[in-house]
Formats: C-alpha cells, structure tokens, sequence
C-alpha cells in the first residue's frame, strides 16, 4: 500500500498519484527508522534507466544523468537530515494522518500543527505546547517536526530538556571529556537549525546555569526569527514568570502561538 505525499509543488511535470511531487511513500511498514519514501511508481520509475543505482547515472553512448536523478537525490536528502534529526525511534516516520485528536483542544493543537505544515515556511509565530503528560504533546511535535522534514527537505532537529541534556552540555566545559570545547557548536547548531522541537521545556527545578543556558537558546532563536515548537507539562503562564526575570516567557509569547493539551493520558494507544 502506498498513500500520496501531500507536498505542494505547482511543477505539474508529475501525475496526480504522487500529487505531482515525484514520490510516494509507504502508509504501511516498520517504525525501525527506513525510508519509507520512494520514487514515483506511475511518473518516475517507467523512466528510470539506472535501476535506482547510486549516483543514478547511466550508460548510453556516454554516461548520462537518469530521469529519476533529482527524485532519488532529494529522498536521499530528506533521509540524511531524518537520521540526525534526533526524533525517537518510537517517533519516527509519523504523520498528521496519525495523530487522533481525542477531545476539542486536541483538536485545536491538530488545526495548528496543519496549518504549519501546509504553510511553511510562511508561518509566523511558532507553537508551544502545554497540558498534562500523556497527551500526545511529544508526537504531535514530532509529526510536525517529520512533516516538514519530509515536504520541505528542511534542516531539523528534536532536543529533549533533560538532566542529561544539560550533563552533556555541561561535560563539553570538562577538560578531560571527549566533547570539550564543543558546546559552542553545539549551542551553535540549536540556534541556527532551521526547525527545533524542545521537549519539557521549562521546569523550576532548572538551576541558574541551565536557566541562562534555555534562555540564551530561546533568545537565539528570536534573534536569528527561527521556527521553534516547544512542548511542557506544564502553563507557561506560571511556570515561567519567574524563570530568567520573566525574559523567557516574554520572548516566548512573542514566538509562539501558545496552546493547550489536556486530557486523559492516551500514550498507551500510540
Ligand atoms: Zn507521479
Ligand atoms: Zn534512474
């Protein structure tokens, strides 16, 4: 079974099968981390002279560039920046098509998450996104996240807010640590990334260091207008006004369109 990729493209040179996009993915297939995306069956492949070899040339009177070259080179694309995305393995390969909304303001986050993905990149205020745990806040930025990977061949990454992620950052500061030195490419590379999902954003029990640490990523991003998605068990409208003097959730507020998720605990259906 194959379903369409809804990727927009007004070059009509494709057929509608692969809604004149060029590829067609799998609907049905292992969460393991493989392409689930291949080269049109109907406008693509009948063409195709080089067998899908890599670097998709192929021999005739002189090497030649195969129709399907610029096809097979951007799922090739899509796929490289998928695998260092970062999105867990359990999260990965997801689409909107999956998410059930299960009450009104999942609904609602589902509307939101749409619209990004059908407008992108002209879209201007990112999302955070707040309620209980258990309510699928963590796919649902995922499924954005995999969306706009997978249209747009888009540069993103998935960054979780744990004690490890600040041990790993704090470790780069460690002379005798194998990442020392790194953290300013590490901030570099979050700053600068086209896309960023921050998972459990937000916490009090941060220290001061890894206040000013989220603080300076958020400011980052606001200065460099780069999309962020943002996700927190709990209302940024508390949670954050004492956190930095209130300059996160300000920057925040200007950011992102802040909505809610609350509801029963449904992970157990995922
Ligand atoms: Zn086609
Ligand atoms: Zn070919």
């Amino acid at each position: 079974m194959q379903k369409k990729v809804c990727e927009r493209n007004s070059d009509k040179k494709f057929c509608s099968f692969c809604d004149h996009t060029g590829i067609v993915r799998h609907s049905y297939f292992e969460h393991t981390g493989e392409m689930p995306m291949e080269p049109c069956p109907h406008c693509i492949v009948p063409h195709c002279r080089c067998g899908g070899e890599d670097p998709y040339y192929y021999f005739d009177d002189g090497i030649k560039e195969c129709y399907c070259r610029p096809i097979r080179m951007k799922i090739d694309l899509i796929n490289q920046i998928y695998q260092r995305s970062g999105i867990d393995k359990r999260y990965r390969w997801r689409f909107i098509n999956e998410y059930q909304s299960r009450n009104k303001m999942s609904e609602a986050a589902k509307l939101a998450a749409y619209e990004i993905i059908q407008k992108f990149p002209n879209v201007d205020k990112g999302l955070f996104i707040w309620g209980n745990p258990g309510t699928g806040k963590t796919f649902l930025s995922t499924i954005i996240l995999t969306e706009l990977i997978t249209r747009y061949a888009i540069e993103g990454r998935y960054i979780k807010i744990t004690r490890g992620f600040f041990n790993r950052l704090r470790s780069t500061f460690v002379e005798t640590s194998e990442t020392y030195g790194t953290s300013s490419a590490i901030e570099k590379e979050f700053a600068e990334v086209d896309v960023l999902v921050v998972d459990d954003f937000g916490t009090q029990r941060d220290s001061p260091w890894e206040q000013e640490t989220l603080y300076n990523l958020v400011d980052a991003r606001y200065e460099a207008e780069k999309f962020t998605i943002f996700t927190s068990n709990n209302n940024p409208h508390k949670s954050l006004t004492d956190i930095a003097g209130g300059r996160i959730l300000s920057r925040i507020k200007e950011m992102c369109r802040i909505v809610e998720i609350s509801g029963q605990d449904f992970r157990d259906s995922l």
